[in-house]
């Protein structure tokens, strides 16, 4: 089984739809994952049907028993992520806020204060007409999401048998859930535009990227708006001997078919057709047929 993801530097390079859009033309049965789980599109774009979910639970929170609190304040005063409210004389702890240290707990001298599960989010299982998809909720404030993108991963390979491959719809950016979700697969396609912080983030994540054995491919969106731009793109692709597997012009056939949900290689259009093609030399470089 091959495993690819789809990452970019930033977010709203297009990442989701390429990602989409390879989900439908390689043939199936394939597993998917959505491991953008702060900005969870794909399922918006793959008519889909949840088969299950279950809630995500990532670190422990501290939570204080009000009948043994006697007021003394310690807690607060010595937490230093400033997780614990007073208000009224009552102590509790803002969720949002606490990182689960568990300094308040070694602190309380009434034995008030308990670590907890907290409900981070959702991870759901769904069908697809190319086989099955797990993606997930993020709950707001929560700050687990790289553990929710290894849990999603995990979802959709504790189900998949002899599908041909898992594409994967990674985070942007270079924190803690694109590592997460790089981590172990074959492939990354690397989905770029053509402007100044574009090369700048592209260089970021290439060096990220590095520090895994995994091949790297690169996909320059809308790179007929700034040709020149383009032009550095590809000869620093080229540097750092990344196949350019695609360039994808401006269309506005891509938004239409992102407001009927659907991926847009489902239309002609010279989007499409550009889509097609990376997804032709990703398929023969990666003995995806
Ligand atoms: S340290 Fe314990 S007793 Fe003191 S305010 Fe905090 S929870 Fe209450
Ligand atoms: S566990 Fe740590 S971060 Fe959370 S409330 Fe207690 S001291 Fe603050």
């Amino acid at each position: 089984m091959k495993k690819i993801v789809v990452i970019s530097g930033k977010g709203g390079t297009g990442k989701t739809i390429f990602t989409a859009s390879l989900t439908d033309l390689i043939p199936g049965p394939i597993g998917i994952a959505d491991c953008d789980v702060e900005a969870a599109n794909l399922a918006l774009l793959l008519e889909h049907v949840d088969l299950r979910s279950r809630p995500f639970s990532g670190l422990e929170k501290a939570g204080i028993t009000q009948d043994l609190c006697v007021g003394c304040g310690l807690c607060k005063i010595n937490c230093r992520f400033d997780a614990i409210e007073c208000q009224d004389g009552e102590y509790t702890v803002d969720p949002v806020h606490c990182e689960g240290c568990g300094v308040c707990v070694d602190i309380c001298p009434e034995k008030a204060i308990v670590m907890g599960p907290m409900r981070d989010g959702t991870i759901y299982l769904s069908r697809t007409s190319k086989g099955l998809m797990s993606h997930a909720e993020l709950c707001a404030g929560s700050g687990t999401s790289g553990l929710l993108v290894d849990q999603v991963k995990k979802e959709i390979t504790g189900e998949m048998g002899d599908e041909k491959a898992l594409i994967a719809d990674g985070p942007p950016g270079i924190g803690c859930p694109t590592i997460s979700a790089v981590s172990g697969m074959d492939a990354a396609v690397i989905v770029t535009e053509p402007s100044v912080s574009g090369l700048h983030d592209l260089e970021r994540l290439v060096r990220m990227a590095r520090g895994f054995d995994i091949r790297l491919f690169l996909v320059i969106n809308k790179y007929d708006l700034e040709p020149g731009m383009s032009k550095k793109v590809e000869d620093y692709a080229s540097k750092e001997k990344i196949p350019v597997i695609g360039c994808i012009p401006f269309d506005q056939a891509v938004v239409d078919a992102v407001r009927k949900g659907i991926p847009p290689t489902r239309q002609d259009s010279p989007a499409s057709q550009a889509i097609r093609s990376a997804y032709d030399k990703l398929a023969e470089m990666m003995e995806l047929v």
